[in-house]
């Protein structure tokens, strides 16, 4: 009965309801046609957990008319106004294409301000007058939060800035780099156990600090090694890390609704992770420790000595107008040239015209999951005409047109023929098998992973070379002049 709810018994309810809603809106983020209400609700989520927060024992135990600096409403409100500004210049401000760069940063202060609540419970708890009272689940959740928040921090840090390259992207190995994250994992574990271990409490600040440092050098180490086509496989590993700090600062201050979600979290960026994995055909121990990408440009194998053919619009015009089908292959030029609206139009065309229209994302296709889906979708593209490579590779050499859209890496036949190449064993879409190839592309560019493509010299692939929108657009505008 209500009437029988205390105050706290509601507020649990409040938080309750905010993870049902992070759970169903993570749910519907799966169908691009339930995708943007599946979001609001998160969003409302978020919204109900915020104002839950207002009625927590804690922060309402903290009400003090008398001393604002002592009262947790004022550093709430505080706490709100800067996060609301910098989150709504951000979300402004981002490109498509900046996302991952973006993750990285609200990864990294995710994992700070978990370790922020570890610092504030381990300064209240020993600070308290009748001295410490021994909480292992406290101990233990306050020494993860630390390792774990800072670690996610320095490392977040580290991989915006070689994904905004303000860093070189490249994967930075020197020798014994291995031996040295594992010193510093061993010191950090030693730390750990000093903290939570009663008898040794003498040393708590000591280990605090040590964990502190090793933390924050250890998150740097770990991302140094990894880059080029790696570093989205990083940010969602370290959007995982997040989510467990982000649990343990839960479990420190007792909150329903940061452990959920951080576990959420946690599973989720794993599962992705190892999604990604599959996807380009590696392991995740060879992703972090193999050191791909550390080397400057590695040559895909040609053979033949060709150069790239290219063509005008209006010749690719002449042979789109007699196609009968055709399949656009998007890749990240597609997004960096917001070219999706155009295609939609071309596409229309040559419906029109008759030809069967299809389109295959490659499942890590532009630079973060979905990246292509959400575009696509964005242009009302029809859900049902998306084909998966494993329904496509089987079926392209029937295609008479393929026209690759700004992809390079997702299309390279060096991942089947060149046991040499960096991604060999990668799953790729077969591209050049079709009848004809077009490959959109503003000029020599290599694609993320920083290796050539054979598919450009292939004796049926042809170069427009342009930015893609334009491209595509002149395209159009042919079958419209015709
Ligand atoms: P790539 O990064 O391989 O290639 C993009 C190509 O787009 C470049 O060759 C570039 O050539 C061209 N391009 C850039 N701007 C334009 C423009 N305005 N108009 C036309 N073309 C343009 O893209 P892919 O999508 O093929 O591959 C994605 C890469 O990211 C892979 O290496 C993948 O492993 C990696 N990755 C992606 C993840 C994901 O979740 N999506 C996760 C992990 C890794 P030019 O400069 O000549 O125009």
């Amino acid at each position: 009965m209500i009437n029988e709810l205390s105050l706290s018994d509601l507020n649990n309810l409040a938080y309750i309801l905010a993870c049902v809603c992070t759970i169903i809106g993570i749910k519907m983020l799966g169908k691009p046609t339930t995708a943007r209400r599946g979001m609001l609700i998160s969003a409302a989520g978020t919204v109900v957990a915020v104002i839950a927060v207002f009625f927590d024992g804690q922060v309402m135990d903290s009400w003090d008319a008398g001393n604002v600096l002592r009262n947790g409403y004022f550093w709430c409100f505080i706490a709100i106004l800067i996060g609301s500004i910098i989150g709504i210049i951000w979300a402004k401000k981002v490109q498509m294409t900046g996302m991952p760069e973006l993750v990285a940063l609200f990864n990294g202060f995710g994992g700070l301000a978990s370790a922020l609540v570890a610092f504030s419970s381990f300064y209240a708890l020993h600070k308290i007058e009748t001295g410490y009272i021994y909480d292992a689940v406290n101990d233990i959740s306050t020494s993860i939060a630390i390792f774990i928040g800072l670690i996610t921090f320095s490392g977040s840090m580290l991989a915006w800035g070689k994904l905004s390259e303000k860093i070189t992207g490249r994967a930075i190995v020197f020798k014994g780099q291995k031996l040295i994250n594992l010193f510093l994992l061993l010191v950090a574990v030693a730390a750990m156990v000093i903290y939570v271990t009663p008898s040794l409490d003498g040393f708590n600040l000591i280990a605090v600090l040590v964990l502190t440092g090793i933390a924050l050098v250890f998150g740097v180490a770990f991302v140094l090694p990894i880059g080029g086509g790696d570093m989205p496989v990083v940010i969602s590993l370290l959007n995982s890390l997040t989510g467990i700090a982000v649990a343990m600062a839960g479990f420190i201050i007792t909150n329903t609704m940061l452990i959920v979600t951080g576990a959420l979290v946690g599973a989720s960026g794993v599962i992705l992770t190892l999604i990604m994995c599959k996807a380009m055909n590696r392991s995740l121990g060879n992703l972090l420790f193999s050191g791909f990408g550390a080397t400057d440009a590695v040559s895909g194998k040609d053979g033949t000595g060709a150069e790239p053919k290219a063509i005008p619009v209006e010749d690719a015009y002449m042979v789109l107008e007699a196609a009968e089908s055709v399949v656009f292959i998007p890749g990240y030029g597609m997004a960096v040239a917001q070219a999706q609206h155009a295609v939609r139009e071309l596409a229309g065309k040559l419906e029109e015209n008759g030809a069967e229209v299809n389109y295959c994302v490659h499942p890590v296709a532009g630079r973060m999951p979905g990246h292509m889906n959400v575009l696509l979708a964005e242009a009302d593209i029809p859900y049902e005409q998306l084909r998966t490579m494993e329904e496509m590779n089987p079926i392209m050499p029937m295609q008479d047109v393929a026209i690759v859209i700004g992809a390079n890496d997702v299309v390279n036949p060096a991942a089947e023929t060149d046991e040499a190449s960096p991604i060999y064993g990668m799953p790729i879409i077969k591209a050049h098998e079709a009848k004809t190839v077009f490959v959109l592309k503003r000029g020599k560019g290599r694609g993320f992973s920083g290796i050539e493509n054979e598919l450009f010299t292939k004796q049926n692939t042809l170069m427009i070379y342009g930015d893609a929108k334009a491209t595509i657009a002149s395209l159009a505008n042919e079958f419209t002049a015709e």
